[in-house]
């Protein structure tokens, strides 16, 4: 994902003015705005437009509590350290896992064979981008049941090359954070969500080609498992492929789409993103604050950022990116397994866990 550039926030927001969104992106692109931007903070200008309306939870208990079964934490609640150790790590150890690689490919077929382990229905889809092979995995629970939809997100992909990394800019991005942790959650998910609770169908989509945004298919070359060829295509490719194909191909319009990327960084902290659902955003946080999660969940604005959300929103669809982007390894060799957390991953499955299943 990229962060943007205030004029490209407007085009995004001017919802009625496609033809001259695709026309000043192309200005900005050939202007050099279109690749990875340096970080961009907001200004401080209006750093928090919403008033935060705090809702006190009181909890009452009886004076006297009678004796009762204590149950073991449900093994359907959503266990950060689980995320961890089983699918951050099987994720890490397929290697980096840029878009068209074999270690991607090996990736999606462990997501799918989890998918289906946990009674999701996978479905795939598989198409062409720029010569390389691109293949988004959905696992749907509830499809044909004519419920309202609802999408969690994630892309699981790599960067190809960490261009944001003075000394090794040529290596590959490990992807801990940027990659792994948004699909480690979504596969958790998979896992322990109660579907007797589902009301809606829901989708757990793991996008590919997110992250090739600003480079080329020269720059997959760098990955050792992809045979160089004699040319290579030098045309730059567009952020959020593989979310962008999904939102045109939707049969029915989602009531609403979360992304989580970069969701796991050890000192987490999520901020508000300016092109997100504000609605949608504010329910995401009010769970949080609930679950404890305040000094994580921060209810300010900071980044504006487009990611796999951006697709969606262009169609009008309720969209939220749910990112922490202050993360000093962003696009570098540094982001390693070790900058995750177990915590951070729990308290994001959490959030999503009680928004999906409803109280
Ligand atoms: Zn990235």
């Amino acid at each position: 994902m990229k962060t943007l550039s205030t004029e490209t926030i407007l085009q995004i927001k001017s919802k009625n003015q496609a033809a001259r969104r695709v026309l000043l992106a192309l200005i900005f692109s050939s202007l050099g705005f279109g690749g990875c931007a340096p970080a961009f903070r907001a200004s401080p200008i209006s750093p928090t437009p919403q008033t935060i309306v705090e809702t006190q939870t009181v909890i009452t208990r009886p004076a006297t509590v009678a004796p009762t079964m204590v149950t073991p934490e449900s093994a359907e609640q959503f266990d950060g350290k689980h995320a961890y150790a089983e699918y951050l790590t099987a994720q890490m150890n397929f290697g980096a896992r840029p878009a068209g690689s074999i270690a991607l490919r090996a990736t999606g077929d462990y997501i799918i064979a989890e998918l289906k382990k946990n009674n999701w229905q996978v479905e795939t889809q598989e198409f062409e981008y720029r010569g390389a092979p691109i293949r988004n995995v959905t696992g749907k629970y509830g499809a044909g049941e004519n419920k309202p939809l609802v999408i969690l997100g994630a892309h699981y992909d790599t960067r190809p090359r960490a261009d944001q990394d003075k000394q090794n800019p040529d290596a590959p991005v490990p992807g801990a954070n940027d990659g792994a942790s948004g699909a480690a959650v979504l596969l958790e998910l998979a896992r322990t969500l109660d579907k007797t609770k589902l009301k809606n169908e829901v989708w757990l989509a793991f996008f590919d080609a997110e992250d090739v945004g600003g480079l080329s298919a020269c720059d997959l070359r760098v990955v050792k498992q992809q045979k160089p060829t004699a040319l290579c295509d030098t045309n730059e490719w567009s952020w959020s492929v593989g979310a962008q194909r999904v939102a045109e191909n939707l049969q029915t319009k989602p009531e609403a789409v979360i992304v989580v990327d970069m969701i796991g960084d050890a000192d987490q902290n999520i901020y508000y993103e300016r092109n997100s659902d504000a609605q949608l955003q504010e329910t995401l946080w009010q769970i949080a604050d609930k679950l404890g999660y305040r000094q994580w969940f921060i209810p300010e604005f900071k980044w504006s950022m487009s990611d796999d959300h951006t697709p969606f929103l262009q169609k009008g669809i309720r969209a939220v990116d749910l990112i922490d982007f202050d993360y000093l390894s962003w696009h570098t060799t540094q982001d390693t397994a070790d900058k995750v957390s177990a915590a951070s991953l729990e308290r994001v499955g959490r959030v999503l866990e009680r928004w999906v299943e409803g109280e």
